[in-house]
């Protein structure tokens, strides 16, 4: 038996069941998550290596290429690197139409967007220039698989334990675009100061949090985890994680009776909660273009201006 076989056995002895789909299959494959395909020379965070059984490992792999394709729209002097040429081909062999329906053709389209957002061209720059892109049901669905599964990761990292099958998620992503709104900003800014731990990220002693960042916190019972993450200056999310059924409703509607309270009013929650089966069973949920889904994450931007810098996470 070789040394790689070695390892293997001793991972899987250590990490017998699949931590994402609730603990009752057994382990048959390692998962990086997140996918080694979302980092610069597919050089993965130490440690970010889950225990997986076949259909979850798989499931994912559709919603994986979408996330690295985002990933990469950050390195914007990448962009004709060699990896980046090896996901845009995949992704047109895989989402053929996806480019297509990212990009914004119409000046007026794009002046219209830009003005929501607050931001102008630079000078000798059209409203085109500026890169905003609109966010596709693809995309929607590709970050809530990985949000889903890095959710479960950090879980099982920082308490030791398999996120239960009945539990659940809230999730609220965003763009790089959408935290120039300041209610965006507000709404990922209120609960940060619950999730104070920000472990490092690393390969080889080299910091990864450039591209990949979290912080999370746990309560005292370690049933409820709350977790931030940001891929480089791109994309982010924010989660919420419950183990015990109904958790999250009542939280959320405790929440929703104090501010009825104070404020007079229910401001409309960005969490959307995630569905069990996300991501996992071989095939990806049927991705439908939406225009709910497009007014909900109406913009995307490439990082071309530095006025736009890296989200506050
Ligand atoms: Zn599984």
């Amino acid at each position: 038996m070789g040394q790689a076989n070695g390892r293997r056995a001793k991972f899987f002895a250590e990490h017998p069941m699949c931590i994402f789909c609730g603990g009752a299959a057994p382990a048959e494959t390692e998962e990086h998550c997140p996918p080694r395909s979302l980092f610069k020379d597919r050089a993965w965070p130490e440690g970010f290596v889950f225990p997986a059984c076949v259909a979850c490992n798989a499931g994912s792999s559709d919603a994986d290429l979408v996330a690295a394709f985002l990933a990469q729209l950050r390195h914007n002097s990448d962009v004709v690197s060699s990896r980046s040429e090896g996901i845009m081909r995949q992704l047109h062999r895989q989402h053929p139409g996806l480019i297509g329906r990212m990009l914004i053709r119409s000046p007026i389209e794009a002046r219209a967007r830009a003005r929501r957002l607050g931001i102008e061209p630079r000078p000798g720059e059209t409203h085109l220039d500026l890169g905003l892109v609109k966010v596709t049901a693809e995309m929607e669905h590709a970050v809530s698989v990985l949000a889903s599964k890095l959710t479960k990761a950090v879980f099982y990292v920082h308490t030791g334990r398999i996120f239960p099958a009945v539990g659940s998620i809230n999730l609220h992503w965003f763009t790089n675009a959408e935290l120039l709104d300041p209610a965006h900003r507000q709404s990922v800014a209120a609960t940060a100061g619950l999730a104070t731990l920000r472990p490092p990220v690393t390969r080889g002693g080299k910091d990864l949090r450039d591209q990949f960042d979290y912080s999370y916190g746990v309560d005292t019972k370690e049933e409820l985890l709350l977790l931030h993450v940001g891929f480089g200056d791109t994309f982010g999310f924010v989660s919420l994680a419950g183990c015990v059924p109904g958790q999250l409703d009542e939280m959320s509607e405790r929440i929703d009776a104090r501010l009825l309270k104070e404020t007079g009013a229910i401001p409309r929650s960005p969490f959307k909660r995630l569905t069990a089966d996300l991501g996992q069973g071989g095939t990806a949920q049927s991705a439908s273009s939406s225009n709910s889904v497009e007014e909900s994450h109406a913009h995307w931007e490439f990082p071309t201006s530095e006025a736009h810098t890296r989200p506050p996470i």
